[in-house]
């Protein structure tokens, strides 16, 4: 990747949980390399905390900002995103009186 600005360490998925009454979402994440499964927290769609066998990322804590928190934003976005569209079409569907078109769900 000769295009890169930077250089990102890749890091894997490994779970979300989202828990509705506090509005709080946690990743589980973990970077390429690394042993450690790092927890990362958000509420309303920011990145909050990054923790890590029970300490602050040493990234998130110095500069509010590390692979994993920075991957999770992404993909909290993506997610935001794709929700606002199927609520879109949603609306849409609606107001057409179209309740079912297979295939699409
Ligand atoms: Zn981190």
């Amino acid at each position: 990747m000769a295009t890169a600005t930077k250089t990102q360490k890749g890091v894997r998925f490994i779970g979300r949980a989202e828990f509705k009454a506090s509005g709080k979402v946690l990743y589980r994440v973990q970077a390429d390399g690394s042993a450690n499964i790092h927890d990362v927290t958000v509420i309303d769609g920011k990145v909050t905390s990054c923790v890590a066998n029970g300490e602050t990322c040493q990234g998130f804590y110095y500069r509010r900002q590390c692979c994993h928190s920075a991957f999770v934003a992404a993909l909290e976005a993506e997610r935001t995103n794709r929700e606002a569209e199927k609520q879109a079409y949603r609306e849409f569907e609606f107001q057409c009186g179209h309740y079912s078109i297979p295939g699409l769900y």
